[in-house]
């Protein structure tokens, strides 16, 4: 297939490069100058884009997707496959779909969970919106870069299942770090604590796959000093959107807005920007009981 491929940073780079390596014809269009092998590079969004069968975008956020979007849909052939993967609020999803579908495009939102090792070793996990025949065609695409796809429903529930899924991560990460350090306080051993919690109610995968203590458990961004992995400001991200998506709904999600706030200040005024979001560790392993009141 010939695959338009916007947006060439820290995920869509690899996704791209892998597409390239099976045998794809991919164009590659980013604002920035980056040289991906194996990808042609396109001189516009355009050109990127005009003679593709598939085009996949993997941009920062849904103010970026619309305006990209609004550029490439005149320019697209009817029937062409819009994937995007990109990470973004569930309102632009669903408009950027509809103004796709009067184009007679076939669009999906596809955001992913997996992170740059997943997509450098193409393992990601698709969570896709939109229509069934657009989801069956891309299929053969997701298998490329992920190991895993799933259909989620119409158009935007791609996004939403990617934001709920974060938000039971931000939140239980916090819920794992403010246990651990409690059992520091009360003198338990952290391997002792991950031995009885890994087997009982209280597991996670925040616990079990991804411990934020260093040296306990599978290796994980702990044990690089912290860097990511799944950067804060990732997080941070995703929790706004959840939280933003709350609220158009009135959804009542205390823990997520919790979770969004300690983020936020971690990222915002503590020293959280740039690790991994396991680091939250460290802030509390640094905090007392009433240190927010002081
Ligand atoms: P990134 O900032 O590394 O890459 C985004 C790229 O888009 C950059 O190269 C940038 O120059 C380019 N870009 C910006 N505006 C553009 C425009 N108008 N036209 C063309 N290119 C443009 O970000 P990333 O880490 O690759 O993340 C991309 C998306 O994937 C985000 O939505 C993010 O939330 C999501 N995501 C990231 C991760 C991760 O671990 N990095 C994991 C899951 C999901």
């Amino acid at each position: 297939m010939k695959i338009g491929f916007i947006g060439l940073g820290n995920m869509g780079a690899p996704m791209a490069h892998n597409l390239a390596k099976a045998g794809h014809d991919v164009i590659g269009f980013d604002s920035q100058p980056r040289l991906v092998p194996m990808v042609t590079a396109a001189a516009s969004l355009s050109d990127a884009v005009a003679t593709a069968d598939a085009v996949i975008t993997m941009l920062p956020d849904g103010k970026i997707v619309q305006a990209v979007a609004a550029t490439i849909i005149p320019s697209m052939t009817t029937g062409t496959s819009f994937i995007d993967c990109s990470t973004i609020d569930v309102q632009t999803a669903k408009k950027v779909a509809a103004d796709a579908r009067n184009a007679a495009l076939m669009p999906l939102d596809a955001p992913v969970s997996g992170g740059t090792l997943g997509a450098t070793g193409g393992t990601l996990t698709f969570m896709v919106g939109g229509q069934l025949e657009a989801f069956e065609k891309a299929v053969p695409l997701f298998d490329i870069m992920g190991s895993k796809s799933v259909h989620c429903g119409e158009s935007g529930t791609g996004q939403v299942a990617k934001i709920c899924n974060n938000m039971i991560a931000g939140a239980t990460m916090i819920a794992t770090c403010e246990t651990i350090v409690l059992a520091d306080k009360l003198g338990l051993d952290r391997q002792k604590l991950f031995d009885v919690v890994s087997t009982s109610s209280g597991n996670s995968w925040t616990m079990s796959s991804y411990c934020p203590a260093p040296g306990i458990g599978p290796k994980s961004p702990s044990d690089n000093d912290f860097l990511p992995g799944f950067a804060c400001e990732l997080m941070l991200k995703d929790l706004r959107l959840s939280q933003q998506a709350a609220e158009q709904v009135a959804a009542d999600t205390p823990m997520g807005a919790l979770a969004c706030h300690l983020y936020q200040q971690f990222v915002e005024i503590e020293d959280g920007e740039g690790r991994d979001f396991s680091a939250m560790l460290r802030r509390f392993e640094g905090r007392r009981r009433h240190d927010d009141e002081n």
